[in-house]
């Protein structure tokens, strides 16, 4: 019976796990989180997937309490600013397409759709509240949209059905903290105190881990939440890194956290904006936003990103501190290795578009209390644990190059040699068969990766990346249900427009 675990590591893979972890199985299995006092954080990571839900849910808590406490905001949608031409925009909001007579509304759309209103405001509820900088709930607390999932209670991603309609902005520290605390009062035990070496049995499984001056820590299983230099799995186990960045070169970033101007001018999603040789996040937490520009030092010096990005969004405020960051991006050949699993950073990172490196942790945790071991370890446990992260991971990766791909920016040398660069095997092809027919689950990535054809399709849709022809079989069908369904979504998204407060007022009834 495995009794102890050991987490290595304190951010929010760290404390997401440990908390997970006694979510599931309380007292009944010891967590001891071990965290270094001199190696920080990463300091980034805000923006999540509207799945998170599932997350805190499970564990039981409850988002008018925890949210604010966290700085945060919510995140209905990610807005592509400059992706193909500058000025254009659209919206890749969390909430799925209608079906009208057995066609989405995207291919009725393509067949109907009255071109000066583009597909993303045509077919979704939620770009209207985006646009309208509305909050997805009302001041009483009740969510926008009946007939979604409200509290999720002990479910997990594999059961989601309804796509719950937004996810949240947040400040990373203070939620690695909140979620300490909530581990801590769960009897997790906390030991602030640096790894200074891991040792391992005859067989090579580990059997402890030495700390600087509390001695050392055993268990039956290790967790290396130690960020991208895998202290456990990489440098302990040799376990291999295999890197993406022939597909997505991205390897370096440049953070700056904002005070906003006017607070109350807050936006419900996340901005992405394509930059000269990359793209920059704009994630507005309460009081504050968070930048970054993520790019390629093949083609910017970490300088000039800087410049490029406080030009954009802080021209007059020196005073603030930008974070230089190195990305590791791609994922261990195998993030389960004998009695060590790695989880965050140290397992897999596809760079921050999306935002599913908090959504990684939350699979992989989730994955792991699915396939949780007994003294045995089996290997056929271990094994499909991994192919599930990994095939996770490879399905983000995918869905990640395709905004390269689609993207018709050709300005700069970074945006002319995204077209030219290679991709994972079988993308070129399904995006050639998007030219004929839309996306749906079976042309894809086959399996489960957080994204479903409806995204795939406001990828290619919103960059631009459209069918040769409507379906031809539309030609032939009576409209009459789409265009009511047309109607239906405008003056739905109106009326909520008419209804519901601000993002920013909501906030602050519950910050109060
Ligand atoms: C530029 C960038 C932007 C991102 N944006 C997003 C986003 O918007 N949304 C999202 O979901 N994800 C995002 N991510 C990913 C997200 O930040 C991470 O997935 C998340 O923060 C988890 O990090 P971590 O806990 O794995 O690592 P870290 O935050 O690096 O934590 C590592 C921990 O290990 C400890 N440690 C290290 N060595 C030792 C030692 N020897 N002894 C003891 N302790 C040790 C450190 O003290 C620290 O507590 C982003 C990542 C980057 C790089």
């Amino acid at each position: 019976m495995i009794r102890s675990v050991v987490v290595v590591g304190g951010g929010t893979a760290g404390w997401m796990t440990a908390s997970y972890l006694k979510a599931a199985f309380a007292d009944r299995v010891d967590v001891t989180v071990v965290e270094s006092a001199q190696v920080s954080r990463i300091g980034v990571g805000e923006a999540t997937f509207s799945t998170v839900r599932h997350f805190f849910d499970y564990l039981g808590l409850d988002e008018a309490d925890w949210l604010p406490k966290c700085a945060g905001g919510y995140k209905l949608g990610i807005r592509f600013e400059d992706w193909s031409a500058p000025g254009e925009y659209f919206y890749h909001p969390f909430e799925r397409l209608s079906v009208v007579d057995g066609f989405s509304m995207a291919d009725w759309w393509l067949q109907l759709g009255d071109r000066s209103e583009p597909f993303d405001r045509s077919c979704f509820i939620t770009t209207a509240l985006c646009e309208a900088k509305r909050s997805p709930r009302m001041l009483d607390g009740s969510l926008f949209a009946s007939g979604l999932d409200n509290d999720l209670g002990k479910s997990t991603l594999d059961e989601q059905r309804a796509q719950f309609p937004y996810a949240y902005h947040f400040d990373a520290d203070a939620v690695a903290a909140y979620l300490a605390e909530y581990g801590r009062q769960r009897g997790v035990k906390h030991v602030i105190d640096d790894v200074v070496d891991v040792a391992q049995d005859e067989r090579g499984w580990i059997s402890h881990v030495t700390t600087a001056s509390r001695g050392d820590l055993a268990g039956d299983l290790f967790i290396d939440c130690t960020g991208f230099r895998g202290l456990l799995i990489n440098q302990t186990l040799g376990e291999k890194f295999e890197s993406f960045e022939d597909v997505l070169p991205n390897n370096r970033a440049v953070a700056l956290r904002v005070p906003r101007e006017e607070s109350t001018d807050m936006a419900p999603y996340t901005t992405a904006t394509a930059m000269n040789a990359g793209w920059m996040w704009t994630i507005p937490l309460f009081r504050r936003n968070g930048n970054g520009y993520v790019y390629s030092d093949r083609f910017i010096s970490p300088e000039e990103a800087e410049a490029e990005l406080r030009a954009k969004v802080a021209p007059e405020r020196d005073d603030l501190q930008a974070n230089h960051i190195r990305m590791r991006i791609g994922r261990n050949r195998d993030s389960w290795v004998k009695n060590c699993v790695a989880i965050g950073l140290s397992s897999a990172f596809v760079e921050p578009l999306e935002s599913t490196g908090i959504f990684f942790i939350q699979h992989a945790v989730e994955q792991l209390v699915k396939h949780f071991p007994d003294e045995r370890f089996d290997p056929r446990m271990t094994a499909a644990y991994n192919t599930r992260v990994a095939r996770a991971v490879d399905g983000v990766k995918e869905f990640l190059v395709l905004h390269y791909k689609a993207a018709r920016r050709e300005d700069t040398p970074y945006w002319k040699e995204a077209k030219l660069r290679p991709a994972p095997d079988g993308l070129v092809e399904k995006l050639d068969l998007a030219r004929a027919k839309l996306f749906c689950e079976e042309t894809i990535y086959p399996y489960y990766h957080g994204f479903e054809s409806y995204s795939w399709n406001a990828m290619t849709l919103g960059l631009g990346h459209l069918p040769d022809a409507p379906h031809p079989a539309l030609r032939h069908l009576e409209p009459a249900n789409a265009v009511a369904e047309f109607a239906r979504l405008k003056a739905e998204g109106e009326a909520l427009v008419r209804a519901l407060p601000s993002c920013y007022e909501y906030l602050a009834s519950i910050n109060d």
